[in-house]
């Protein structure tokens, strides 16, 4: 008898400590990871010393002490590249992903492990095909997980908590790394070393979180959506320099491009040989977007000599406003696809 009635408490002990795990479970809001490589889920080789990827989603995850505190996690692997591998198919491919889980209600936002090379332009390529505004954290690592000093699982703890927080549900996209919140539009990676690397310049940081508590800045910048086309038209982003002859403009228009963003000097001036060749490109129906290397204020219509930012914009070009040409190409291939190339409807996305 005593046995029977030991084996009933014993029981109703196990039944009772079930339910507070999966009540604790159940309050835990619900977060996807997609992975998709990076440092972040690279080892050394100890053959050649070089980083390699070598880390799996599930064991990314694994390594962050205190996760499963914060949200119930599903691990989703989209691929595991160095991110300057990544192309605006992968993002597209990433895009229609994260929506997916998006979609889902019970999921309260997603974190996307990224290689920092191209995690700006990655995560403003998903700022602008999402069709949900659910919060996404893009993540990364400056420092590979056989570093002495990971920085990995610290962002992803992070950004998990981020996504989860009220003060992050109309931030949309951003991009946390070293406990700096960046929106996708703005930000830029300053230090190819340095774990603090990403940064917004003047415009700032959307918001800050330490010990489990996200800090709110800034509201995130205008929305601007597009529709993922099918294809994406060939768009390419040229550098000049002083003595450039326009001849890779010229090998643009003449092998393609349905676009083109040309990163100029300045308040956006290009010389008179890169000028021509832009009117070339331009006589062929071709869009010209006009960005600058100058880290703040972006391009204005200031100079009217041959090349100058006002001359390029009279005779038909795009002033590319305070993007990156990077972003502005990704900004430039979409709208191509939605307007069909009409350039005085595309230049409407450009302005300030
Ligand atoms: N090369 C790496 C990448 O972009 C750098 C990093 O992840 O920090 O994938």
């Amino acid at each position: 008898m005593k046995l029977i009635r030991y084996m009933v408490f014993s029981v109703c002990c196990i039944m009772v400590s079930m339910f507070f795990v999966a009540a604790s479970y159940a309050e835990l809001p619900k977060v996807v990871i997609v992975t998709t490589g990076g440092t972040i889920a690279e080892k050394t080789d100890p053959k050649t010393g070089g980083a390699v990827p070598a880390v799996s989603g599930k064991d990314l995850v694994e390594a962050v002490p205190g996760l499963g505190k914060v949200a119930d996690i599903e691990v989703v692997n989209l691929c595991n590249i160095d991110s300057s591998q990544m192309t605006p198919e992968i993002w597209a491919k990433l895009s229609r992903t994260v929506d997916e889980h998006l979609a889902d209600p019970e999921v309260k936002g997603v974190v996307v492990t990224h290689g920092t090379d191209t995690m700006a332009e990655g995560a403003y390529f998903l700022e602008l095909t999402l069709k949900s505004d659910k919060p996404v954290a893009f993540v990364g690592a400056m420092r590979d997980a056989s570093d002495v000093s990971p920085d990995g699982p610290a962002n992803i703890l992070n950004a998990v908590t981020q996504v989860c927080s009220e003060e992050a549900k109309d931030w949309r996209v951003t991009v946390t790394l070293n406990e700096y919140i960046n929106s996708a539009r703005n930000v830029v990676k300053t230090n190819s070393t340095n774990v603090q690397t990403f940064d917004s310049g003047e415009k700032g940081y959307l918001g800050y979180i330490a010990m489990g508590k996200v800090v709110r800045y800034n509201d995130a910048p205008p929305k601007q959506k597009f529709p993922l086309p099918d294809e994406l038209p060939d768009t390419v982003f040229l550098s000049t320099f002083a003595g450039d002859d326009g001849s890779f403009v010229r090998f643009a228009a003449d092998n393609g491009a349905k676009g083109i963003v040309i990163d100029a000097v300045g308040a956006g001036n290009v010389n008179a040989e890169v000028y021509e060749a832009i009117k070339y490109a331009m006589a062929k129906g071709i869009a010209v977007v006009i960005t600058t290397r100058v880290y703040h204020s972006g391009v204005w219509p200031m100079y009217g000599d041959q090349g100058g930012g006002e001359t390029l914009e009279r005779d038909g070009a795009i002033l590319g406003n305070d993007l990156t040409g990077a972003k502005a190409r990704l900004l430039l291939m979409l709208a191509i696809a939605k307007e069909k190339g009409d350039t005085s409807k595309i230049k409407e996305y450009f302005k300030r």
